[in-house]
């Protein structure tokens, strides 16, 4: 059995900011399924926003992001984030983040959607990339244990408190006990629940499931966003940065059509509402499948100074240089803002475990996340959680793991990892479950969702679930038994998608990215509350829970 302080389960940005915060404090371990490195967070390409020039302000930072949540954020947890975020900038600058900067040499801002304000902070368009390695050198430096290719398989509980995690060391096919005083989870996105999304394949929701299954709160499930522009076909994200550097979306007419949709913001109106017009457009043109992101009147310099990637990201899988030629796009799932439910530290209703970064839902986004806030999100809170799980950890006693839980935890593992053949399934597979379910979710609980599909998607998800429990274990002690890892993955996906499906019946308006033609009007009356979802002994238990609103009252939202 090993033992750490402190246990973050998560490589990404959430989770090395955490890292790099707690180090020196107690002994702190980071655990990834993924080299962390790889993980998805170094896919992001925008930026992070942050209130940075004497021309802006964190009262209209804090304003843009209540107004693009469509009023459900929860201001308290909104103002940390803004407040947070400059310090957090200046800091990752004096670690040797590489920030693009203006010929004046002050760090350069660029526009995203829904702020009145240039104020995204970025590296050309490979943000994610250089903070990541950027912290992951100083977590290095500062000698946090790291163990790469380690799985979160469980979190072991005695009398109600996390005070272990049951972990498969993927290389070595091994089962491993960590006892430790706080879990931050900082494990991401679900965002290959859909068929067609921007998300990494590790984005399976692990840490979700794992809390949700370990009784934690859940909360807005419902929310889940879905970017305007990725590559028609293979949906790699073409970043709202394309948008923000002065690219034009336009319908098969050749028209810019958000002038009919947000005549104020156009292209840089919020992603729920940019989504929804590309939608109607695509309906329109171009056999139904795309429209146009133009860039050809941005001019070469600028692109290739500005937006590297996206140029290289269309050549290469669309076939289509955005200097010379429009880029085809189409909307696709991209973030999740509902989550484990936490306070403004990190804490879950569990003691002993914390969450940052989008595995989370402190509630800074609501129903509607703004471009930029989420990579600010990671880093903001990922720091509260460490600075929180050090303070908790210091002052703690180590908590009881007794020898029946663990035995209890490890029994059914040890009889997935027992060699020997492994059971071929004949008519079923993971494969064909994964494939049923993300179809289902990008057709059914998509950009428009009526009260008549998401009933048939609750109930094709409880055919899929039973599909599933009958499905045989890949099995074996082989290294890297991917199999496994994907029977896995699906289990949790399942999970997931029946509380993104039944919050999305039971939640009767229109509220930011929950669009529900049956109910195509936000309702304050009835539904300005979160739902918060709770694993009951038949099934899932929701409940709704009340927003904070300390300074903007709910308004008309208009662009
Ligand atoms: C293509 C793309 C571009 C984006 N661009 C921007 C942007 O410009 N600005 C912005 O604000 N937001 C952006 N976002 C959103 C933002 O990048 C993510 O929300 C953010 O990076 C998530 O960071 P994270 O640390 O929470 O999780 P991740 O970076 O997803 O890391 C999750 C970690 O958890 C580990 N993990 C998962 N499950 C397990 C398990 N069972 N056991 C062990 N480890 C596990 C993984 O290995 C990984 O290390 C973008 C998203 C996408 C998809």
């Amino acid at each position: 059995m090993l033992m750490h302080e402190v246990l973050i389960v998560g490589g990404g940005l959430a989770g090395l900011m955490a890292a790099s915060t707690i180090s020196g404090k107690v002994d702190t371990a980071v655990l990834s399924k993924v080299y962390p490195t790889r993980s998805h967070s170094g896919a992001a390409q925008g930026g992070f926003n942050a209130v940075m020039g004497a021309d802006d302000s964190i009262e209209a930072h804090v304003f843009d992001t209540v107004k693009g949540s469509d009023y459900l954020g929860d201001q308290e947890a909104i103002e940390v984030l803004c407040s947070d975020g400059p310090g957090v900038i200046f800091e990752l600058e004096k670690m040797g983040v590489p920030w693009t900067r203006r010929d004046d040499g002050v760090i350069a801002q660029r526009s995203l959607g829904g702020a009145g304000f240039p104020r995204a902070c970025f590296a050309a368009d490979f943000s994610g990339h250089v903070v990541l390695h950027t912290l992951f050198e100083q977590i290095l430096k500062l000698g946090v244990k790291v163990y790469p290719e380690w799985h979160l398989l469980e979190l072991l509980l005695e009398d109600g408190c996390v005070s272990g995690a049951l972990v498969y060391d993927v290389p070595n096919a091994r089962l491993e006990v960590i006892r430790t005083k706080q879990v931050i989870l900082a494990t991401g996105g679900y965002g290959r629940a859909f068929a067609k999304t921007t998300n990494a394949h590790a984005n399976t929701g692990d840490g979700m499931a794992i809390a949700y299954r370990a009784g934690a709160v859940l909360s807005d499930m419902e929310f889940v966003q879905f970017h305007p522009t990725t590559l028609y076909g293979t949906n790699i994200l073409i970043s709202e940065a394309a948008r923000g550097e002065g690219g034009y979306l336009r319908n098969a007419a050749g028209r810019r059509f958000m002038s009919d949709y947000a005549p104020a913001k156009m292209e840089l109106a919020p992603r729920d509402v940019v989504s929804r017009a590309i939608f109607k457009e695509i309906k329109e043109g171009f056999d139904g499948h795309y429209v146009h992101l133009d860039l050809t009147h941005v001019g070469e310099a600028h692109v290739a100074e500005r937006l590297p990637q996206v140029r290289e990201i269309s050549i290469r899988y669309a076939g289509v240089d955005p200097v010379g030629s429009p880029i085809p796009i189409e909307p696709a799932q991209h973030y999740s803002m509902g989550g484990v439910r936490t306070d403004i530290w990190g804490r879950t209703s569990l003691d002993g475990l914390l969450a940052a970064g989008e595995v989370s839902n402190v509630s800074v986004h609501g129903a509607n996340r703004l471009g930029g806030n989420s990579l600010l999100e990671t880093v903001v809170f990922g720091r509260r959680a460490g600075n929180k799980a050090a303070e908790l950890a210091k002052n703690q006693p180590w908590p009881d793991l007794s020898t029946k839980t663990v035995e209890r935890s490890i029994e059914p593992w040890k009889e997935l990892l027992a060699a020997g053949p492994r059971k071929a399934d004949r008519d079923d597979s993971t494969v064909f479950v994964r494939k049923e379910m993300t179809t289902l979710m990008t057709n059914q609980v998509g950009v428009f969702r009526t009260g008549k599909e998401l009933e048939n998607a609750v109930e094709g998800l409880m055919q899929l679930r039973e599909r599933y429990g009958r499905l045989a274990p890949p099995r074996g002690k082989q290294p890297f038994n991917l199999a496994l890892l994907d029977y896995l993955e699906v289990g949790y996906l399942l999970d997931l998608c029946e509380l993104i499906a039944r919050g999305a019946l039971a939640r009767a308006e229109s509220r930011g990215a929950h669009y529900r033609t049956d109910f195509p009007r936000r309702d304050d009356k009835n539904w300005l509350a979160h739902t918060f979802a709770l694993r009951g002994e038949k099934g899932p238990r929701f409940e709704t829970g009340q927003v904070s609103i300390t300074r903007y009252q709910p308004q008309e939202r208009g662009y």
